[in-house]
């Protein structure tokens, strides 16, 4: 049997996890991500977990899902703006160096994408959207069953698209892109926002907090949720008319959180969609494998780059 070790590299943590050939998680733990000396610690840190895994497993290769724009062909880091010294790292290279083992690293978002089709939410669908909400938007699409990379890998970017003219400026440089509206943190500020109008300074709350206030019928929380269900939304038509998907899948903290934000997106994109776009019941689903896809996905590539893949 072979086993790919894969690891999840974001600003605050590396998740890694074993994986088998069948695509079965053996074992996964988490550290945090070095904050300095990043080109000398990540390395040292991947090898130490691997060498660790290898006393008790035969591990054939190393999949890497990684935060940051990445050269898939190169296993390069080209640019990451959360981690200081990481732009530019030759990671799969620096690693094959020091281990021997064939590596593979990808953004994290298309390996998340990439995961949910192998074990998770798309399984056999060729046409899919994948969001995640957090801070940012991030977003990969797949048609026909390959990522769309464009011709300098930078395909995808729907978090900066505009959704409101003149709108909120964005760390892009422009004005009103979608994520300053539909991304978790924009709810989050929108909220704290609201209360501060009530005279109520809010310093830390989360979007699930927010969220349960909903369920809970808080006015404030019930009206600026809307709106952000709302916003969403204007991005997901968008993304139906131009693409004409088989499914869009959501993910990040907040879309696991309850079925109920998932359906509210539903009904709202219906309302919003051209009427000959309404034929399946619903566009619009969560991510089943959570945190973990982004692992499933990068050995999903490990495996057929090297073609150990077996499903
Ligand atoms: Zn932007």
């Amino acid at each position: 049997m072979d086993y790919i070790i894969c690891f999840d590299i974001g600003g605050t943590f590396i998740k890694y996890g074993l994986i088998n050939q069948k695509g079965q998680m053996m074992f996964k733990d988490k550290a945090l991500t070095p904050k300095h000396d990043i080109q000398t610690l990540l390395p040292e840190l991947i090898i130490e977990k691997v060498k660790l895994l290898q006393n008790d497993f035969a591990i054939t290769g190393i999949g890497i899902s990684s935060c940051g724009l990445v050269n898939h062909e190169k296993g390069e880091i080209l640019f990451s703006n959360n981690l200081p010294g990481y732009s530019g790292m030759k990671l799969a290279e620096t690693l094959f160096k020091s281990i021997e083992l064939p590596v593979v690293v990808e953004n994290d978002v298309k390996s998340a994408c990439l995961g949910e089709m192998w074990k998770g939410a798309i399984q056999g669908k060729q046409n899919v959207v994948f969001l995640t909400l957090g801070t940012g938007i991030g977003s990969s699409i797949i048609i026909d069953g390959n990522i769309v990379n464009g011709s300098h890998q930078l395909a995808g970017e729907l978090g900066h698209t505009v959704i409101v003219a003149n709108g909120r400026t964005c760390g892009c440089g422009r004005r009103g892109c979608y994520e300053r509206y539909a991304a978790t943190s924009a709810f989050v500020n929108d909220y704290i926002e609201e209360k501060k109008k009530q005279g109520v300074i809010l310093e830390n709350v989360s979007g699930e907090q927010i969220l349960q206030l909903v369920n809970e019928k808080d006015p404030v929380a019930s009206m600026v949720y809307k709106r952000f269900i709302s916003y969403i939304s204007i991005g997901l038509v968008n993304i139906v008319h131009l693409l004409n998907p088989e499914a869009i899948i959501i993910g990040g903290g907040i879309a696991e959180q309850t079925e109920q934000f998932i359906q509210d997106i539903n009904i709202v994109i219906k309302k919003e969609m051209m009427p000959i776009y309404h034929n399946q019941k619903d566009l619009v689903f969560p991510s089943t494998l959570g945190n973990d896809a982004g692992l499933y996905g990068a050995c999903y590539l490990t495996l057929k780059k090297f073609s150990h893949l077996q499903v």
